[in-house]
């Protein structure tokens, strides 16, 4: 793409925009200007020209060549339709970033696993002595890994369905589907619209290239080779067994002594082996890997074991799919503290799941009231308004033996401003209710 003499409207000036921005920049654009509809945002690049409360107005008149719209906003919103009324293109950063990286990449996406599983083939690619830069939705935008000289060997990418929306010519060497379950109803009007949107990862994908996918998953017709996976039945390629990844007779690798022998996380390991073999990696390579992961913070993590109880932070778990496998993964009987904000999500799918494994349940939060109502026809159901209460709750009621898992199931944003403060809050709360 040739962007010699061309203006660049960037939508957004989140931490990608910038970086969007950096790179059309860098490319040779002979103006770009990101544009924000909050009047109060603020860019943290000076030296990008950036125009904050921009309406359709400013938008037309910009008239731009391209426009790089940021996953945080909708591409058929009326204000971002007002930059390409001269006609111009709008892409994503994902794709923008794709144009400009000669690298491999490794793309990831599924409802949930994406960022353990894009941390954990980083993990195993730097341990294996290649050069490899986990970024897109993981936190760090692509395209400054397309800015980044000499770029790295590999981009292991986390995509997630609303980057993938914009996404035209984007072709990664290898695409995971980790799995897939309702969420983001408060963005897209119907499930499919999120499922299409995910679906996208494969859109230009050849034969030579490969899709790694859990078995049971409802797939189209796809173009790249596709292997299977799941730690619950035992068709694919790689199964699970105990602890044990078994391709038919043999051990693959024991995750016994790693963090990651929760089902769920079994499943990550077994996509990020896949991914790395089909990248000329050997087991030898990979296994040794496995045990030196330490997953990302608030997915399941300890926080504490005192008489006999042990306290869990799930604090990453936004959606029903992500507390069900949660709950799945626990041996000892659950006080479970489920809330946040109201998503449109229907929660009745959890009551046969905790059969015979959830002794109580705590709700808080906006939604903790309709989940009370939801869930206390099968259950024993508290209701409260905060996490610091909840806790308390849980310390009342919580007997040796117990793990008290804080699962919420939905966001945070009704209390908090990101699910990391919500698990630091749990944290705290805990410590503070052990004196530890
Ligand atoms: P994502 O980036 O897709 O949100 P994370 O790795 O951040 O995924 O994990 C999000 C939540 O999903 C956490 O609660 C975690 O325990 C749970 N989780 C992780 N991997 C899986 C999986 N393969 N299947 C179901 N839940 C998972």
């Amino acid at each position: 793409m040739n962007l010699n003499g061309k203006k660049v409207a960037v939508l957004g000036c989140g931490r990608s925009g910038v970086a969007a921005a950096r790179l059309a920049a860098a490319r040779g654009a002979a103006r770009v200007c990101i544009f924000d509809s909050d009047a109060h945002a603020t860019c943290s690049d000076a030296t990008v020209e950036f125009v904050s409360g921009a309406g359709e107005k400013e938008a037309r008149e910009f008239k731009a060549d391209l426009v790089v719209i940021s996953p945080g906003i909708a591409a058929d919103k009326p204000w971002a339709l007002a930059f390409t009324c001269a006609g111009a293109p709008i892409i994503g950063e994902v794709e923008l970033a794709f144009r400009y990286f000669g690298g491999r990449i490794i793309a990831i996406t599924g409802t949930n696993g994406k960022t353990t599983t894009t941390a954990l083939i980083e993990h195993i690619l730097l341990q294996a002595g290649r050069s490899a830069k986990a970024c897109g939705n993981y936190g760090y935008p692509f395209c400054e890994v397309a800015l980044q000289k000499p770029q790295p060997e590999f981009a292991v990418l986390e995509v997630s369905s609303f980057q993938l929306e914009t996404v035209q010519s984007f072709r990664p060497e290898v695409a995971v589907w980790l799995n897939f379950a309702p969420d983001h109803m408060d963005r897209y009007t119907r499930v499919s619209d999120y499922y299409e949107a995910k679906l996208r990862i494969f859109e230009n994908m050849s034969e030579g290239q490969l899709a790694i996918i859990r078995v049971g998953e409802k797939m189209p017709a796809l173009k790249p080779q596709v292997v299977e996976f799941s730690a619950c039945v035992g068709s694919g390629l790689l199964r699970y067994e105990g602890t044990r990844i078994k391709q038919m007779d043999t051990t693959v690798a024991d995750l016994k002594d790693t963090a990651l022998a929760q089902a769920h996380n079994a499943e990550n390991a077994m996509a990020a082996i896949l991914a790395c073999r089909a990248v000329g990696l050997k087991n030898d390579e990979i296994v040794p890997a496995l045990a030196s992961f330490e997953p990302p913070h608030h997915r399941c993590e300890f926080v504490a074991e005192e008489n006999g109880i042990l306290w869990l932070n799930d604090s990453k778990s936004t959606n029903l799919h992500s507390t069900e496998a949660a709950i799945r993964s626990q041996i000892r009987p659950i006080i479970l503290l489920i809330g946040g904000k109201d998503k449109g999500l229907d929660y009745t799918p959890l009551i046969p799941l905790m059969k015979g494994k959830v002794k109580k349940c705590i709700t808080f939060g906006q939604i903790g009231e309709q989940l009370r109502d939801t869930l206390k026809q099968e259950y024993d159901v508290a209701r409260v308004e905060t996490v610091s209460e909840a806790v308390r709750e849980a310390a009342n009621c919580a007997t040796s033996g117990d793990v008290v898992l804080f699962s919420p199931g939905t966001s945070s944003f009704d209390q908090y401003t990101s699910y990391a403060q919500r698990g630091n809050d749990f944290c705290q709360a805990v410590r503070n209710i052990l004196h530890i």
